[in-house]
C-alpha cells in the first residue's frame, strides 16, 4: 500500500462537474488576452491569483466573466479544452463530462458554432490521444431570463449530436430551478440528458424543485440537501447523483472547514456522491486535489475513496458496458491495493 496520495492517483476515475471555462490557468488567460487585444485588470498572471478570494458565489461569478472575456476564436475553446484534458489525463481521469455556459460567449458576440467547435475538436483529439472519453454539457445561466435559455437551445439544435446533456448554473439565489420549467421540458422532449446545479448556496427546497419541477438525472452539488431528512432519505433511494466539488465549496464559504463536508455522511446514507473540481484554475486544485482534501480532513478509508471513483462512473451518461469496463478496472485497482 502506497500513500494516499499515490492511491488516489492510480484509481481509474472519471470528472462530472467542471467548467470548461473554470479551467482557464492565468498563463493562458494572458496569452489569449494579448493575441486578442482584450484588457485585463491585471499586470502578470502571477496577480491573477492573488485577486481570487471570494467570500461568495457571487464575487467569484464576477471574476469569472471577466476571465472568459479572452476567449475569442475558436482556437481559443480548442486551447482551453486541450489545456484541460491534458490536465486531467495527467490525472488518471478517463472520462470527462464538461460544462460550458454557451450564452456567457455568445452574449459578447461569439459564434456559437466557434464555442461548440474548438471544445468539440479537443475532445475528439484527447479521445484519439489519450482514449479518454467525454461528453458536452450545455449549461444555462440561470441569472438570465428562461426566454434566453430557450432561443440558445434552439439555436444549439443545429449541434445536437455533440452535446450530450444541458444544465443550470450561475448565481442560484432568487433564481429558483422553477424559472426553467418549460426549458427543460424541451430539453427532454429533444433527447437530452438533464442535470442542474442546486443546493449550493440555494435551499434544500431548490434541490427538490430541480428533481420534480426540472425531473434532472443528476443534481450538481445538493450540498444543502442534508437540511432535509426526507430529501436525504429520497435521494439515497433514487440514487439520483451528486456531484460534489469540496475545494469549490472551501473557497465559496459553502463549507467552513473542509472537515465540515457533507460527503462522507452522505456516502454512508448510501447517496450516489461523487468528487468533482466545478472550476479548477480558480479553486486551487484539479480532480486528485479534491478527492485529497476531502480524503485527509474526513479521514475516509481506501474503500471509501475507491467508491467515490466507482461512482463517478456509475453516475456518468455513459453506456452500461462501458461503466462496467471502468468500475472493473476500479475494483482490480483497489483489490491489487490490497495485497
Ligand atoms: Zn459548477
Amino acid at each position: 500500500m502506497g500513500n494516499v496520495a499515490t492511491f488516489i492517483h492510480g484509481l481509474p476515475k472519471a470528472e462530472l462537474h467542471v467548467h470548461v471555462e473554470g479551467t482557464l490557468e492565468p498563463k493562458l488567460m494572458f496569452d489569449l488576452a494579448a493575441k486578442n487585444g482584450v484588457p485585463l485588470p491585471y499586470a502578470r498572471p502571477e496577480d491573477v491569483q492573488k485577486a481570487y478570494s471570494f467570500r461568495c458565489l457571487r464575487e467569484f461569478l464576477d471574476l469569472y466573466y471577466q476571465g472568459t472575456g479572452v476567449l475569442v476564436e475558436e482556437s481559443d475553446f480548442f486551447a482551453l479544452s486541450q489545456a484541460y484534458a491534458k490536465r486531467a489525463h495527467a490525472q488518471n481521469v478517463r472520462h470527462v463530462e464538461v460544462s460550458f455556459d454557451p450564452q456567457a460567449h455568445t452574449a459578447r458576440g461569439v459564434p456559437l458554432a466557434a464555442v461548440i467547435g474548438g471544445l468539440h475538436s479537443a475532445l475528439v483529439e484527447a479521445n484519439r490521444q489519450y482514449g479518454m472519453s467525454w461528453k458536452l454539457i450545455m449549461c444555462f445561466l440561470r441569472h438570465l431570463d428562461a426566454a434566453d435559455a430557450m432561443a440558445t437551445l434552439d439555436h444549439a439544435l443545429e449541434h445536437r449530436d455533440l452535446i450530450s446533456a444541458v444544465g443550470l448554473d450561475s448565481s442560484e439565489v432568487g433564481n429558483p430551478p422553477s424559472k426553467f420549467r418549460q426549458v427543460f421540458k424541451r430539453a427532454k422532449r429533444e433527447g437530452y440528458h438533464t442535470v442542474a446545479h442546486a443546493g449550493e448556496e440555494g435551499p434544500a427546497k431548490y434541490v427538490r424543485e430541480a428533481l420534480t419541477l426540472l425531473c434532472v438525472e443528476r443534481i450538481d452539488h445538493g450540498n444543502r440537501a442534508t437540511e432535509d431528512a426526507a430529501l436525504i432519505a429520497q435521494l439515497a433511494d433514487s440514487r439520483v447523483p451528486l456531484t460534489l466539488c469540496p475545494l469549490s465549496n472551501l473557497r465559496l464559504g459553502v463549507v467552513e472547514r473542509m472537515a465540515d463536508h457533507p460527503i462522507r455522511e452522505m456516502l454512508e446514507k448510501g447517496l450516489l456522491v461523487t468528487v468533482n473540481s466545478d472550476d479548477p484554475a480558480y479553486f486551487g486544485g484539479y480532480l486528485n486535489e479534491n478527492y485529497q482534501a476531502v480524503a485527509e480532513a474526513l479521514n475516509l478509508s481506501r474503500d471509501q475513496i475507491g467508491q467515490l471513483a466507482r461512482n463517478s462512473f456509475l453516475a456518468s451518461f455513459l453506456r452500461p458496458t462501458e461503466k462496467e469496463r471502468l468500475i472493473s478496472e476500479v475494483d482490480r485497482f483497489v483489490s491489487a491495493d490490497r495485497t
